[in-house]
């Protein structure tokens, strides 16, 4: 039996975006056109805006100071913006 490294916050489990794929809402390891970037956010804010935990989510990526991605509807200039 192998130990979990990873235990999920119990609002994880309620995400919206689980069995997304992560592709939408992390950009990609190579360039990224920007209307590329804009479609890609979009739709994930779009799985964001139907999420029950949003807030939890946000709160979250706010605390750890999540740098990458979508995360409560926010990508990450958005984040730093509220955050300052
Ligand atoms: S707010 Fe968006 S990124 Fe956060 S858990 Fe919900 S669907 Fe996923």
């Amino acid at each position: 039996m192998t130990a979990t490294l990873y235990a999920p916050e119990d609002w994880q489990v309620k995400a919206a975006c689980r069995g997304q794929p992560a592709a939408i809402f992390f950009a990609p390891t190579h360039f990224e056109r920007k209307e590329t970037r804009v479609a890609r956010e979009r739709q994930a804010k779009a799985v964001c805006a139907t999420c029950p935990v949003r807030r939890e989510c946000l709160e979250y990526a706010l605390r750890i100071r999540e740098p990458h991605g979508i995360w409560g509807g926010l990508n990450e200039s958005e984040r730093r913006e509220i955050a300052s």
